[in-house]
C-alpha cells in the first residue's frame, strides 16, 4: 500500500491508522488509543449518572470522533481507525479537503469544551491565573493545560476560522468522591474511559448514553463505589482532557505519586508487585521481589515503620493496605539465598573494613561482597545485628529472625569479627584495607542533665534494653518511671513490665500528638497496662524512704520549635513529685566515636559526610546509617547501606551496579474483573496476642497472617501500578532534529530560542540567544549529552525563553537539567 507517497508493506488485519503509525505517519485522533478496542466496541446504556444527576438517553451507538479522516483513492474519505488496509491501497492523510474537514470536526468538539486558552496568543508559559484577556475562570483551560492531549491535537490540526464560542454546560464537577475528580464540563465524549473500564479492566463502572445527539459519559450508579469502581485509575490515564483527574496530585508530581507506596520506601521496594503476587498465591515469588531491594525482609516485616502504608491510596477509600504484615508474610516463605539466585562477582582483589554490624553495615557488606570485594565487619559486641539484636526487644523482633537473616549475609562471603571494638582507623588501614565504612549507629544515651541522675537506680534506656537482650540479670522494683516519648521509651516501659514491674509510668513532656513513638506501639503499651503521663518533666531526682523521688513540672505547649513540634514550657507553681523504685531515661541517643578517629562532626552531633558520596573528612573513609542521619529507622539504614556500597565500589574502580534481578519481570494481567464488594473490603486485622499473655514474657506479640488472611488483604490493593502499563497516547510529532554540524548549517544567525534534548528525547536545555547559529555551535562543542534540537526565530527571545521555561516547570516541577544553574531565579 502507499500512504502519503510512501510505499509500505504491512500485514493484513491492520487498520489504516495502525499502518500509518508503524510508518511514523501521524494521523490525529481523539477517540483512538493504542490499548483500547475501537470506538464502537462498547454498548451504550439508557441511563448514566454524573454524580447524583441521572441522565436518561437512548442506546444509540457512538460514531467516533471522526478526526482520523483520510482519503482512499477510489473509495473516498474514510475514518482510518476502522478501515482495514487492502492490497494496493493508496491513502492520503493531509489533503486540503481533509485538513479543512478535520478543522470543522474539531471546531464542533471544541465548542463544547472550554477552549479560550487554546486560541490565546499568550498561551505559552501562561500560569492559568492571571489572564490578560479577562477570560472568566470557568472558561479557561484546566490544570492539565500543557499536558492535555486535546490541546496538542488542536495545535496539530489547527483551528479554522469559525470556531464557535464555548457554551458553558454547567454540568456536575464531582469532587467529593475518593481519589478522582470528575469534571463533566470538560468531557468530549470520546468514551476512552468507558472502554478501558469495560473492555480492558472488565470492571464496568462507567458507561455512556446518547441524549439530544450528544454522547454523555457517566457512572452506572450515583457513586463510584456503588458503580463497582475498583479505583485503578485507568480511566484517568486514558482521558485526553482534564475531565478525569487524580485528586490532590499535580501533573508535576504525577510520576512519583501514582505508585506512592513504592516511591515512599527508602529502599524502593516494588510494593504493588509483591502484593499482587501474594494475592495470586505466589508467595515464594513475592519474597524475591522484596529481596531484590533489601537483605532483611523478615526483620522489616516486623519493625518497619512502613512509610509506604502512610501514603497508600486505598486509605482515601477506607484503610491503607497492611503492607508491613504482607511483607512479613512473604518473608515466612523465604527460601533464603539459593545458589543459582545469588550471583557473586569474581574477586576484585580489593578489601573493605566495615565498623558496626547493624543494618547499615550488614547491608553495605552484603552488596560489596556480591560485587567481589573482600568484606570484614568489625563489631564491638558479642553478636552481630546492632540495634536489631541489642535494641529492639524480642517480643517485636525475635532473635531467631535476625539470626536467620544474618546467616544470609554470611553466605555471600561477609566475614564478621565480633567482640572487636575499633579504636583507630590507622590500625585498620595498616591491615591493608582499601576502604573503611563506618556504620556505628548512635549507641550512647543522652542525659537529662538534672540533679540526682547519677544514682545507680537511674539507668538509660539503651543500656537497659541491651542488658536485657544480653540476658543479664536486671532487678527492678515494683514501680518504674520511664522518661521520654520515643520508641526506646515505649520499648523500655514494655520490657520493664515483662521483667515483673507492676506499675510502669512513662513521663513525657509534650502531648500524645507530639510523641515520636510509633502509634501502634503506644497503643500496645497502653493495652498492656503502661501508664503514660503527658505534659510532665522531671527536674530533680532525690532519695526518699528507700525510693527515688522525681520532682516534676507540669508543662504546657508553646510555639513550635526547630523540630516543628510545640515547645513544652513549665507551668509556674505546678510542681509535684512521684516516687519510684527505678528510673529509666530514654530521651535520645548520641554518637559514641573514639577520639582517635579524628573526623568532623556536624552541628547536630552526627558524623559529617558528603551527601552524594558518603565520604568523611578522611580519604577512603565512608560513613552511613544512624551515625550520619541521627537516630532513624532500619529501612533508612538499609537504604543508606546500599547507597554507600555503590559509592565504595565506585571508589574502588567499579561501576557501583548493585541491581539484582531475582525473578523475571512479568506483565500482569490488566483485567481486574467486576467485584461488587471490592470498595467495601475491610482491612484484615492481623492476629495479635492478648495483652495479659503478652506482658508475662517476651513471646512475639504479633502472630502474623494466615495464608487466607494474607491473600484477602492483598486483594484489597488498588493496583495503582497497572496504570504504568497503559501505553502513552499517540501524540503529534515534535520536530526534533539530530544535533550535528551538518544540521546546524540550516540555522540562521539571528535571535531566537533553541531547545536541546538528550538521546531519549528528554528536554535538557532551553536558551534564548542573539545568535542561534553561533550559540548552537558552541553547545555542540561543549554539551555532549545533547543529541537532538529544535529552534525558532524570535526577536523577543528572552521572553520566549522564560515562557518555555515556565511551561517546563509547570509540567515537571523543576527546571531542565541544563538550566538548573538558574534555579535561584525561580
Ligand atoms: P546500629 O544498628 O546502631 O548498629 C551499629 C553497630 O556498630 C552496633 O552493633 C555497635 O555495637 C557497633 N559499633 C559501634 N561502635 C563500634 C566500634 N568502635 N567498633 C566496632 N563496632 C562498633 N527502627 C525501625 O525501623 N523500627 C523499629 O521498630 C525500631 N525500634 C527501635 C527500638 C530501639 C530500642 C532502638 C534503639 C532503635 C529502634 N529502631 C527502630 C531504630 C533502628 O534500630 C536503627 O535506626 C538502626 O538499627 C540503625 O542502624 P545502624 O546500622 O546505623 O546502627
Amino acid at each position: 500500500m502507499t500512504i502519503d507517497g510512501l510505499k509500505l508493506e504491512v500485514e493484513e488485519g491492520l487498520t489504516i491508522l495502525e499502518a500509518a503509525q508503524r510508518a511514523g505517519i501521524y494521523i490525529p485522533a481523539l477517540c483512538y488509543h493504542p490499548d483500547l478496542p475501537p470506538f464502537d466496541s462498547v454498548i451504550p446504556s439508557n441511563i448514566v449518572y454524573q454524580g447524583s444527576f441521572r441522565i436518561e438517553g437512548t442506546s444509540e451507538g457512538y460514531e467516533g470522533c471522526q478526526l482520523c479522516l483520510v482519503e482512499v483513492e477510489g473509495d473516498g474519505i474514510k475514518t482510518s481507525c476502522n478501515t482495514p488496509v487492502k492490497e494496493g491501497m493508496i491513502v492520503h492523510t493531509k489533503t486540503q479537503e481533509i485538513v479543512e474537514r478535520r478543522q470543522k470536526i474539531l471546531a464542533k468538539i471544541l465548542s463544547k469544551h472550554p477552549h479560550a486558552c487554546l486560541l490565546c496568543p499568550q498561551k505559552e508559559g501562561c500560569d492559568l491565573k492571571h489572564c490578560i484577556s479577562n477570560v472568566p475562570e470557568d472558561e479557561r483551560c484546566c490544570s492539565k493545560f500543557n499536558n492535555c492531549e486535546l490541546r496538542k491535537v488542536t495545535e496539530y490540526v489547527g483551528i479554522g476560522d469559525q470556531i464557535p464560542r464555548n457554551t458553558l454546560k454547567d454540568l456536575p464537577v464531582v469532587q467529593d468522591e475518593p481519589l478522582f475528580i470528575r469534571d463533566y464540563n470538560l468531557c468530549i465524549g470520546c468514551t476512552r474511559c468507558v472502554r478501558v473500564c469495560n473492555d480492558v479492566r472488565g470492571v464496568g463502572a462507567l458507561s455512556f448514553t446518547r441524549s439530544n445527539g450528544e454522547i454523555i459519559v457517566g457512572t452506572i450508579a450515583p457513586t463510584l463505589k456503588d458503580s463497582g469502581c475498583r479505583f485503578c485509575g485507568a480511566c484517568v490515564e486514558v482521558c485526553p482532557t482534564g475531565a478525569l483527574l487524580d485528586k490532590g496530585i499535580t501533573w508535576a508530581e504525577r510520576e512519583t505519586h501514582l505508585i506512592p507506596c513504592k516511591n515512599a520506601c527508602p529502599a524502593g521496594v516494588d510494593v504493588p508487585r509483591y502484593i499482587r503476587l501474594i494475592a495470586e498465591g505466589k508467595f515464594a515469588e513475592a519474597i524475591e521481589i522484596i529481596r531484590e531491594e533489601v537483605p532483611f525482609p523478615a526483620t522489616l516485616g516486623r519493625v518497619c515503620p512502613h512509610p509506604c502504608e502512610d501514603v497508600c491510596r486505598r486509605a482515601d477509600l477506607d484503610d491503607a493496605i497492611n503492607i508491613r504484615e504482607l511483607k512479613r508474610f512473604a518473608a515466612e516463605h523465604d527460601r533464603g539465598l539459593e545458589g543459582e539466585l545469588t550471583e557473586i562477582a569474581p574477586k576484585t582483589g580489593k578489601s573493605v573494613a566495615i565498623v558496626g554490624s547493624g543494618p547499615a553495615g550488614m547491608t553495605c557488606g552484603y552488596y560489596l561482597s556480591k560485587l567481589g570485594h573482600q568484606v570484614t565487619i568489625f563489631e564491638a559486641l558479642p553478636e552481630p545485628g546492632g540495634m536489631l539484636r541489642y535494641g529492639i526487644p524480642d517480643y517485636r523482633l525475635p532473635k531467631e529472625v535476625i539470626e536467620r537473616e544474618i546467616e544470609e549475609i554470611r553466605k555471600v562471603g561477609v566475614n564478621i569479627k565480633t567482640n572487636t571494638k575499633v579504636e583507630s582507623l590507622d590500625e585498620i588501614f595498616e591491615q591493608g584495607f582499601d576502604a573503611i565504612f563506618l556504620a556505628m549507629g548512635m549507641s550512647k544515651a543522652k542525659k537529662l542533665g538534672i540533679e540526682g541522675e547519677d544514682s545507680p537506680r537511674v539507668i538509660d534506656g539503651i543500656s537497659f534494653l541491651r542488658d536485657v537482650k544480653q540476658g543479664k540479670m536486671i532487678k527492678l522494683g515494683q514501680k518504674v518511671a520511664v522518661i521520654g516519648g520515643g520508641n526506646v521509651a515505649i520499648d523500655a516501659a514494655r520490657t520493664a513490665l515483662r521483667l515483673g514491674a507492676k506499675d510502669v509510668h512513662i513521663l513525657y513532656r509534650r502531648s500524645r500528638a507530639e510523641m515520636p513513638a510509633y502509634a501502634e506501639e503506644v497503643e500496645q503499651a497502653l493495652d498492656e497496662g503502661v501508664n503514660i503521663n503527658f505534659l510532665v518533666m522531671p527536674y530533680k531526682i532525690s532519695k526518699k524512704n528507700g525510693k527515688l523521688s522525681l520532682e516534676c513540672f507540669h508543662m504546657e505547649l508553646g510555639k513550635p520549635d526547630l523540630s516543628g513540634r510545640r515547645q513544652p514550657i513549665p507551668i509556674k507553681d505546678k510542681n509535684f513529685s512521684m516516687d519510684f523504685d527505678n528510673v529509666i531515661v530514654a530521651i535520645g541517643q548520641r554518637l559514641d566515636i573514639p577520639e582517635r578517629f579524628d573526623l568532623s562532626l556536624s552541628p547536630f552531633g552526627t558524623l559529617e559526610v558528603d551527601s552524594n558520596t558518603f565520604t568523611t573528612s578522611r580519604k577512603g573513609v565512608f560513613a552511613g546509617g544512624d551515625m550520619v542521619s541521627g537516630p532513624a529507622t532500619v529501612i533508612e539504614a538499609i537504604a543508606m547501606g546500599k547507597r554507600v556500597a555503590q559509592a565504595i565500589d565506585q571508589y574502588l574502580g567499579g561501576q557501583g551496579m548493585i541491581e539484582e534481578k531475582l525473578i523475571e519481570t512479568e506483565r500482569p494481567d490488566p483485567y481486574l474483573g467486576r467485584d461488587e464488594g471490592f470498595a467495601s473490603l475491610k482491612r484484615v486485622e492481623v492476629p495479635i496476642l492478648q495483652a495479659e499473655e503478652r506482658s508475662s514474657g517476651f513471646k512475639e506479640v504479633i502472630v502474623g497472617y494466615t495464608e487466607e488472611q494474607a491473600i484477602e488483604e492483598a486483594k484489597r490493593c488498588l493496583r495503582c501500578d497497572l496504570r504504568l502499563q497503559i501505553s502513552h497516547p499517540i501524540l503529534p510529532p515534535e520536530e526534533l532534529i539530530e544535533f550535528n554540524a551538518k544540521n546546524l548549517e540550516d540555522v540562521p544567525e539571528t535571535e531566537g530560542v533553541f531547545q536541546l534534548f538528550d538521546g531519549k528525547k528528554n528536554l535538557i536545555y532551553i536558551k534564548g540567544t542573539m545568535n542561534l547559529f553561533q550559540e548552537l555551535n558552541e553547545q555542540l562543542r561543549n554539551y555532549k549529552k545533547a543529541r537532538y534540537f529544535m529552534w525558532e526565530e524570535d526577536p523577543m527571545f528572552s521572553k520566549r525563553e522564560s515562557e518555555l521555561l515556565q511551561q517546563f516547570v509547570q509540567q515537571h516541577g523543576r527546571l531542565p537539567e541544563g538550566n538548573s544553574e538558574l534555579d535561584d531565579l525561580y
